[in-house]
């Protein structure tokens, strides 16, 4: 199971405060609910592209000795499953559905460049989030009017701030801010015999 690194900085900030397994040790297990710390169990790696990095990131996991399984802290400028950081496809959806910039500007304010079709399924999966996301975040901020439920996501986005939300929506309600792959289960957990899904 995923759950959100409680740090929000730049990309080498996050590596430097890796080495310390002490400190967002997690209390307890998120999926048996024991009462007791979860032990260090080593990385694993993950590819990132963010606004000025492209490159591996290690992710801290834990174990939990009453269970027996793993629970992995994202940092929170990623989303799971995600290749691209949080701020690249925030500033990709706002330039082409907020600000209505056409798919190939909207691919040059999102730096570093990225092939056309990786927009595509940004928006595909935004679109077919939004109402959810709107009911979502209707208790972190006020819904504003807007002519439709992207519009007024992104809206509800930008004014509530796109990782205090999306710490809100995995943290809190187990929202992924693009949907959960198919495969896995509503709250982003991974259902049995399910293959792993793509990225992009
Ligand atoms: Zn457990």
């Amino acid at each position: 199971m995923q759950i959100l690194h409680p740090f929000a900085g730049s990309v080498e900030q996050y590596h430097a405060l890796l080495a310390d397994p002490e400190r967002y040790r997690p209390g307890h297990c998120p999926q048996c609910l024991a009462k007791h710390p979860l032990t260090a169990h080593g990385f694993y790696t993950r590819t990132l592209i963010d606004t000025a990095f492209d490159g591996i990131i290690r992710v801290r996991r834990y174990l939990c000795q009453a269970c027996r399984r793993t629970v992995s802290l994202l940092p929170e400028f990623v989303l799971p499953y995600l290749r691209s950081s949080l701020a690249v496809i925030a500033l990709f959806l706002v330039a082409r559905l907020f600000r209505g910039q056409t798919l190939l500007h909207a691919i040059r304010s999102a730096p570093p460049p990225m092939p056309y079709q990786r927009g595509q399924f940004w928006i595909r999966r935004f679109r077919a989030q939004a109402e959810a996301l709107c009911a979502a975040l209707a208790s972190l901020t006020q819904p504003a009017p807007a002519p439709d439920f992207v519009h007024r996501a992104l809206s509800m986005l930008e004014s509530a701030g796109w990782t205090v939300a999306h710490r809100f929506l995995f943290g809190a309600v187990r929202c992924h801010l693009l949907g959960w792959p198919r495969g896995l289960a509503p709250d982003g957990r991974r259902a049995a015999f399910s293959a792993p899904a793509a990225h992009s």
